[in-house]
């Protein structure tokens, strides 16, 4: 086969797995063959740059990285929908469309679906742009970002598709997702998403496109508009879409009359807990375009729409007690204890107050009546206090100075929104959560231990940190419950196995605060030893004082040229270095330190790491545009690799602009008018 027809061919394949895993929720592919055909498309597109498809599935990876949001005008303005809250006020509105386009009329109820809203423009089948509704009027361009999103169509498919035509919907993140960040989020220790309808629309904003590819969005379409679409209603609206590749939610249903809306309305207010994404309401619409015409716009929005707001469930119980939750990273949660009372069909008893300033800002005391909502939150939350009620000897709540589990005193980092127990050594949640941390995939990945295991070694005090892992035996762990022979060895092998794991991996493992995966690589590429990152350096001697103060104060001089030498690294704020220091310089971590260097640990890089790096590029600053044969993944790893710098957008600081193929016309122009250097890939090759 030539090339353009397997790289046809392969993008088709691709296409159809990807519509059928992502839109259909049904799969028809491995992973595994999935990423090798993915990987084959990939080699060939970058042979061949003469075939480039800004609709090919390996464009779904992202990259693209964009600085400012161009501000577009949409062609058909984006209206709201004017809301109803009650029955009476949907059957109100029925009424006036009676006297208005007569008595006969379909309707089509669909789910209100609660993420932000987008604007997909095809042309000849292809996706073109993606803009956000922004004030109705204008929008921002955030094509970049949602091409990523891999229930959004590239290329439709279909004899009978408009040449050119907008489709409306909503960027959702499904609760599955949403959780996953979270946890992820948890075991990195930073403070939690609060809902998915913000996180989704936060993620469009995104100046990375590659890290939009790795959130899980999804997107619901609900509404085609434009010139002469082939089709009368709205109803087939929805299935041409369906028809055409897009994910068009299968709650949708055709009613006629006003006791089928409000039966679909009572149908869903019971079962929305149910569905996979967050929804608010219900949006009901006439069916006939024809008549959706007659009755048009007011300055807001359609008469022929109608929002009905599900009631954010909202009930008042008494405050008995004010608790706080340590987390596994040693963050302190405040936990409302309530009196136990009834919201969308389950019990609450506690209901979170998230930190300090939250209960300052609410003022809510023990004893007051509260106001608790199940809204689109994971967990519920304390909305208002009844102030007429307060009893009056109420007193105002005092934060916990101590760790409920080990009674240390409590820290409040400057910019934190949470109080934490610094006790990492020995608060049990804490000393679980470092251990499951430090075996978790993204750092020593070893296979065999769960967290149930790991709490079962806790409780029968056979580990306490993470270098006992390593002097574990056979004959210790057998006893314990429901241990097999074989998941014994799984787990000794597992643990055998992560002392090769690199030593950015490990650094990250540590479990030190703010030092994520992302930070753990640079301080580990740039250090290239443990030992390197933990040398104070030499202060000169103090002749003036006794040898005692003058060895204090030696150490603390160090240190604070150990905070300065840190905070040089390139992207290492204020705030990691403190943290960094702080791990560094304890004893008890050093201890640690000293252990897992015993048990053979990797505490450096390899010779293999080692050699694909030198200072080549050390003080240049790169931006990279373009498709490129080797992946912009690589790309960046080689500047970095050579101690360069990459960044997002042209500035007069950038050294060079390597330029691959298909680069953006208006980043040409501002490199040209900047002066600044542009180089191709393989003079880049050269360099290093
Ligand atoms: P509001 O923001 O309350 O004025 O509601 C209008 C918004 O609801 C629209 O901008 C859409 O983003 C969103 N929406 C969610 N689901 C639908 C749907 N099925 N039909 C129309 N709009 C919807
Ligand atoms: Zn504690």
């Amino acid at each position: 086969m030539d090339p353009k027809n397997q790289i046809e061919s392969l993008r088709n394949e691709l296409r159809e797995h990807n519509y059928n895993y992502y839109v259909n929720d049904d799969s028809t592919i491995t992973d595994f063959e999935f990423d090798k055909k993915l990987e084959q498309l990939k080699v060939l597109e970058a042979a061949h740059p003469e075939f480039h498809d800004a609709s090919s599935p390996s464009v779904r990876v992202g990259g693209e990285i964009t600085k400012n949001f161009k501000t577009v005008k949409h062609i058909n303005r984006m209206y709201s929908l004017d809301n109803s809250y009650s029955k009476e006020d949907l059957e109100d509105w029925e009424k006036r469309l009676h006297k208005s386009v007569g008595d006969d009329l379909e309707y089509v109820c669909e789910l209100k679906y609660d993420g932000a809203s987008i604007s997909l423009h095809y042309e000849n089948g292809k996706f073109v742009q993606a803009v956000t509704r922004g004030d109705g009027t204008q929008g921002d361009d955030v094509t970049a970002n949602v091409r990523t999103i891999k229930s959004v169509p590239l290329q439709l498919k279909g004899d009978d598709i408009p040449e050119k035509f907008e489709i409306r919907g909503e960027i959702v993140l499904p609760w599955d997702g949403f959780h996953k960040m979270n946890e992820e989020r948890e075991a990195q220790g930073l403070e939690l998403y609060r809902n998915p309808r913000n996180t989704a629309s936060g993620s469009l904003k995104l100046q990375d496109s590659a890290v939009v590819a790795s959130r899980p969005l999804d997107c619901l379409l609900y509404q085609l508009v434009g010139d002469n679409l082939p089709f009368k209603t709205q109803y087939e609206g929805l299935e041409a879409a369906r028809r055409w590749g897009f994910k068009v939610p299968p709650q949708s249903t055709l009613v006629s009359g006003i006791d089928g809306v409000l039966g679909f309305v009572d149908q869903w207010d019971a079962a929305r807990k149910d569905l996979p994404y967050e929804t608010d309401g219900v949006v009901v619409k006439v069916n006939k375009l024809q008549n959706q015409d007659e009755l048009g716009f007011t300055a807001k929005s359609p008469r022929w729409a109608m929002a009905y707001k599900f009631s954010a469930e909202q009930v008042s119980t008494r405050l008995l007690e004010i608790t706080y939750q340590v987390g596994r990273t040693g963050a302190i949660t405040p936990v409302a204890n309530l009196e136990p009372v009834e919201i969308s069909g389950t019990t609450v008893k506690r209901a979170s107050l998230h930190n300090a300033d939250q209960i300052e800002k609410l003022d809510v005391r023990v004893g007051d009546e509260v106001y608790v909502e199940k809204g689109g939150e994971i967990i519920p939350k304390i909305v208002a206090v009844e102030m007429l009620k307060r009893p009056a000897d109420s007193k105002p709540t005092v934060y916990a100075t101590n760790c409920p589990e080990c009674g240390t005193a409590l820290v409040r980092n400057e910019g934190d929104a949470k109080h934490f127990c610094p006790n990492d050594m020995e608060c049990p949640p804490q000393v679980k959560g470092r251990i499951e941390h430090f075996i978790s995939r993204k750092a020593m990945d070893i296979d065999g231990i769960g967290s149930e295991t790991v709490d079962q070694l806790v409780e029968a005090g056979l580990i306490h940190n993470y270098a006992d892992l390593y002097d574990l035996q056979y004959e210790q762990i057998i006893p314990l419950d429901r241990m097999a022979e074989k998941s014994a060895k799984n787990m000794l092998a597992g643990i055998e196995a992560s002392k090769q794991i690199p030593f950015e991996r490990v650094l990250f493992g540590l479990g030190i605060r703010y030092v994520g995966e992302t930070v753990a690589k640079k301080l580990a590429r740039h250090y290239k030893s443990m030992d390197a990152l933990m040398a104070l350096p030499e202060v000169a001697e103090n002749p003036d004082t006794d040898l005692f103060s003058s060895m204090v104060t030696e150490r603390s001089r160090s240190e604070a040229e150990k905070l300065q030498e840190l905070s040089t690294v390139p992207e290492i704020g204020e705030r990691i270095a403190e943290s960094v220091v702080e791990f560094i310089t304890d004893t008890a971590q050093i201890q640690l330190i000293e252990r897992l260097k015993a048990s053979g640990i990797q505490f450096s890089l390899s010779d293999e790491e080692l050699s694909t790096r030198s200072d080549a590029l050390a003080g240049k600053s790169f931006v990279i545009s373009g498709v490129f044969e080797m992946s912009r993944n690589d790309l960046k790893k080689a500047i970095e690799d050579n101690g360069g710098k990459v960044s997002s957008s042209l500035s007069s600081k950038t050294d060079y602009l390597i330029r691959g193929e298909n680069m953006g016309p208006s980043k040409l122009e501002k490199a040209e008018k900047l002066e600044i250097e542009m180089i191709s890939e393989a003079e880049f090759l050269v360099m290093v």
